[in-house]
């Protein structure tokens, strides 16, 4: 057992403070330091040096690793070139990234506080790094193929991942996962199968779903700059899908939008009425030119939603902080006190519940996940702690995964 005190705790009723948490690999007790001490006299005791706020450890639910080595390839400013920058650059990026660099990129995450992330992955590619990696990651395994000529070799090889990750399942902290890469991309017959297949297995699901004007433009009326993407490289003139049956394709089973942001209020109050979640990953819809998610629209149909750095491929970092405050900014016309808090509890609480985990909380008998983060001085004001966590923090003090320090 050990027990960790800090200045402020987290939780879900709000910040306390001179409080302390008894763990194992989950937490036991909450409670004054001299209580808990008295409580369990054999525990190792660890103080947070002061003014530190105890978090649960950040959750960050859409990232593609595979995408790492990039730093000036691909095209920022707008989706299409971006997108054919990725056609182009893709071979070089992912051959270049390596497990090296991929686990580098897990470190840098811990250093911002995240002690689970949802990792997109295209081939598979970085099921052996996720592994090794010591945070909690639900692997979403991608489904790609609009061609119906390929879609059944496109499936079976999806298949083949799917069970990959599954089969680490018990020696890891590897959840196995589904991801529809998106509207344009992925046939109605194989979507369904995928669906399904989450469904049967509750695995949890997500798919990207409106990022840019380009896509919409596409699957409403087939025309606009995705038309000669689709031209160019599929020998194709039609879209395989349209944005109603798209979305009404997970009617029955609760899914993680990513990016959203081109949805109309009625497409929002859709995903509303089915119990749907977003990934708002604001670095990468700014740098590709995508919009502003309306975020006021999504906390209005209380629609949970995550924020989310997205992968190197349209971001800068992989640091939760950085994607904070960068929403914070995004989001100018928000009220900044209540913005920043409602911006942790997407990272903490609202994002395990979105991909069904027992952490993101300081309570009894969630996994022992922690981001200690150390403000420069003490809160004048206790209403203010969140802001000051957003904006002055570059990185944690100390992080625990399932009751083991990290950082
Ligand atoms: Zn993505």
């Amino acid at each position: 057992m050990k027990i960790l005190t800090a200045d402020y705790i987290y939780t879900p009723e709000g910040f306390i403070s001179d409080h302390a948490v008894a763990f194992t690999n989950t937490i036991e007790d909450i409670g004054t330091k001299e209580t808990l001490e008295k409580k369990y006299p054999d525990a190792e005791v660890i103080e947070a040096e002061a003014n530190s706020v105890l978090y649960p450890g950040f959750i960050n639910t859409h990232v593609h690793l595979e995408f790492s080595a990039n730093k000036t390839s691909l095209k920022y400013g707008s989706f299409m070139p971006w997108l054919d920058t990725v056609i182009e650059h893709r071979e070089d990026l992912v051959g270049c990234c390596d497990n090296a660099m991929m686990l580098h990129e897990c470190e840098e995450m811990m250093k911002s506080g995240i002690t689970t992330f949802g990792a997109i992955s295209s081939f598979g590619n970085e099921l052996e790094v996720c592994e090794k990696a010591p945070q909690r990651v639900v692997f979403f395994n991608e489904l790609i193929g609009s061609n119906a000529q390929y879609a059944d070799m496109l499936y079976g090889d999806f298949l083949e991942r799917v069970k990959a990750s599954q089969s680490c399942e018990a020696e890891s902290f590897v959840t196995p996962a589904i991801a529809i890469h998106s509207p344009y991309s992925v046939h109605p017959i194989i979507l369904q199968k995928a669906v399904t297949l989450a469904k049967q297995k509750q695995l949890p699901l997500c798919a990207h779903f409106l990022e840019s004007q380009a896509e919409r433009e596409w699957l409403e009326h087939g025309e606009g700059e995705l038309k000669g993407f689709f031209e160019k490289y599929f020998n194709t003139s039609t879209p395989v899908t349209n944005i109603e049956e798209f979305m009404l394709a997970f009617d029955t089973y609760p899914t993680h939008f990513t990016h959203a942001v081109q949805t109309t209020k009625k497409e929002l109050a859709h995903l509303a009425e089915k119990g749907h979640s977003v990934a708002h990953c604001p670095r990468s819809n700014r740098y590709l030119g995508c919009g502003r998610l309306a975020i006021e629209e999504l906390h209005a149909l209380d629609i949970p939603y995550s924020v989310a750095t997205d992968g190197l491929s349209s971001n800068d970092s992989l640091n939760i902080f950085d994607e904070l405050r960068a929403a914070v900014m995004l989001h100018h016309q928000a009220p900044i006190q209540l913005l920043a808090k409602k911006l942790l509890k997407t990272v903490t609480s609202d994002a395990a519940d979105i991909l069904g985990l027992n952490c993101g909380r300081i309570e009894r008998g969630k996994l022992a996940d922690f981001a200690v983060v150390t403000l420069r001085e003490a809160p004048k004001r206790e209403e203010e702690i969140a802001l000051w966590t957003v904006l002055h923090t570059k990185e944690v003090s100390a992080l625990y995964i399932n009751g083991e320090k990290y950082v």
